[in-house]
């Protein structure tokens, strides 16, 4: 049964075609000149002329994951907490990341340090750290809430899994991997005695900063 036309009530005329020969007529457009196919080519040359001409055009096709995808250097991967250059951690246990994430996907225990058992410069430190990349949506606001520089992310985007129990990162395989000089916490801070020596830096000398500081003066 053909299709009616609401409007009019007739037969619709919207996109009827109808295939003759090497034309192409397009009826019921608003006009009365049919499409014509140029080619004189019969319809099985068009075809394969398509085909063909493919083949001389630049590949886009990515062959992923043979060949890995480089990122652009600020692309927002998974996210990674560091470590100071003694190998303590930077992460305090204030849970701001976790507040500031839209997506509830961070959650965060802190602990107490002791000096038998330190983890990070200062009282506290994060005892359980978990990222849940079922709900992360990579939007960085953590990364810019966390007042240590604990938290960043990577370049790393592989996380697809078939398993949602794995795709909830603990603080374990988030952890930066200890580098050359570092030691594996707990142990006791080496860098000061206290917590400053961790994030004040004096002015080295003969540093941009010193002719201000002696103008000021
Ligand atoms: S990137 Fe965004 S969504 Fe993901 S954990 Fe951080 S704040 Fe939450
Ligand atoms: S990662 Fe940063 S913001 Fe999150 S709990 Fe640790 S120190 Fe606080």
């Amino acid at each position: 049964m053909p299709d009616r036309d609401p409007a009019t009530g007739g037969e619709s005329k919207g996109l009827e075609q109808a295939v003759r020969g090497g034309e192409v007529e397009r009826a019921g457009s608003g006009g009365s000149a049919p499409a014509v196919r140029r080619s004189l080519l019969p319809a099985p040359g068009q075809g394969f002329g398509v085909t063909f001409a493919q083949m001389f055009k630049k590949v886009t096709t990515e062959q992923y994951p043979e060949t890995p995808k480089v990122t652009k250097p600020r692309y927002h991967g998974r996210h990674v907490l560091n470590r100071h250059p003694d190998g303590l951690e930077k992460c305090v246990g204030c849970e701001l990341c976790a507040w500031a994430c839209p997506a509830d996907a961070i959650y965060v225990e802190g602990g107490d340090n002791t000096e038998d058992a330190r983890f990070s410069p200062g009282e506290r430190y994060g005892a359980v750290y978990q990222i849940n990349y079922l709900r992360c949506i990579f939007c960085g606001l953590c990364i810019e809430a966390c007042p240590t520089r604990s938290l960043t992310m990577s370049n790393d985007f592989e996380l697809a899994d078939d398993d949602r129990q794995s795709l909830i990162y603990t603080k374990e395989q988030l952890m930066a991997p200890l580098l050359p000089g570092m030691e594996a916490p707990p142990h006791a801070m080496r860098l000061g005695d206290d917590e400053k020596a961790y994030y004040l830096r004096e002015p080295e000398s003969g540093s941009a900063a010193e002719p201000v500081t002696a103008e000021r003066a």
